[in-house]
């Protein structure tokens, strides 16, 4: 276990799921002997009792979540919840991303999976209002806060998480638990203290084909774009394509520290199939892709022309910011929030870039 600014964040893989049964194995065995003195044991938390216990949902001691999910049926068998404008907040509840689910006759694929257990937990009682087949799989676009804290419901109703190899890189490093200990701030009443990070049950190493339910899905990678491992949703049956953070609608994209030029170069992928709806990671569903993909497209255009100039002629990035027309995009939601991390993101990716250039 690692400890960030002293919150412990433990990272469950399928590997250690395994292991920490084991405990609770010998718990239920010796239960009866350690019955009377269970009161004595609590405090402590030993690694024991934290198993024994792991079956509990994570939300509970998380406040409620009352926020309203109402998922919006976009095909045959698609349907999407829209997550609420802007960046997180205490006002969202975490609420800001969206997440799709496919119901077949055989089961459901469910693609992303909010951004706290207890709205996880909210998207799986919406899906079981309408379906009592089983929760198959869980394709997880990226590992984004906002999209995969929701994880462990599906995984308790026994479903498959798959994501990108590129995922275990980043589970590897400091940015998850740093991001972790932000949530818990950020969102303390629904990220819990002792919230455990998801790792997938299997990663993709390709594309990858499956039928279920008589529906044909593909998983494809796109990234690296918005993230290295961005992966994208393909029902062809419905002609729906669940694409994460690769496309905003309705609000400004969140770049961040993404490779803004990688991510122009797969933009065009994503459309090869003409798909008729198109369900963002932000915003609401488009039944025009094509027009959609512009806005994305030529806000990243914007800033890498304007970031770019800045690092050439050695501009500082606040002032190439105030020195440039956004008005097409500054009354998007998040524009406040989101323009100015895009900003210093870019910048330095500009710099990285210059600096790569053949000279
Ligand atoms: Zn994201």
């Amino acid at each position: 276990m690692r400890w960030i600014s002293s919150v412990p964040a433990r990272i469950v893989t399928p590997g250690s799921r395994l292991r920490s049964l084991l405990p609770a194995l010998l718990l239920a065995l010796l239960l009866p002997l350690l019955l009377p003195l269970l009161p004595l044991l609590l405090p402590l938390q030993s690694p024991l009792l934290t198993a024994a216990f792991a079956a509990e949902p994570a939300s509970q001691g998380a406040a409620a979540v009352t926020v309203s999910l109402q998922p919006i049926q976009v095909a045959p068998h698609s349907w999407y919840v829209q997550g609420l404008p802007g960046m997180v907040s205490m006002q969202n509840q975490g609420f800001n991303a969206n997440a799709g689910f496919v119901i077949t006759r055989e089961g459901v694929v469910v693609f992303d999976a909010l951004g706290t257990p207890g709205l996880g937990a909210a998207l799986l009682r919406e899906i079981r209002q309408r379906t009592s087949l089983p929760i198959r799989r869980v394709i997880v676009s990226h590992y984004h806060a906002d999209h995969f804290y929701g994880l462990q419901a599906f995984k308790q109703a026994g479903a498959e998480i798959l994501a990108h190899r590129r995922v275990q890189g980043y589970l590897a490093g400091d940015g998850p638990r740093t991001r972790l200990a932000e949530r818990q701030q950020s969102l303390a009443p629904w990220v819990p203290r002792d919230m455990p990070l998801l790792a997938p049950d299997r990663y993709l190493d390709r594309d990858e084909s499956f039928t279920l339910g008589g529906l044909q899905f593909q998983v494809r990678h796109i990234g690296p774009a918005h993230t290295a491992e961005d992966l994208m949703l393909l029902v062809k049956e419905d002609g729906v394509a669940f694409v994460g953070d690769l496309i905003f609608t309705g609000r400004v994209p969140f770049v961040g520290d993404a490779d803004s030029r990688a991510w122009l170069a797969a933009i065009d992928r994503i459309l090869v199939d003409r798909p008729a709806v198109l369900v963002p990671g932000h915003g609401p569903a488009s039944r025009d892709p094509q027009a959609d993909l512009v806005l994305t497209r030529d806000y990243l255009l914007q800033l890498r022309k304007v970031m770019g100039d800045a690092v050439r002629d050695f501009v500082p990035v606040d002032e190439a910011v105030k020195g440039a027309d956004w008005s097409r995009f500054a009354a998007l939601p998040a524009f406040e929030a989101a323009h100015r991390i895009n900003a210093y993101g870019t910048y330095l990716q500009m710099e990285r870039e210059a600096l790569a250039a053949p000279r």
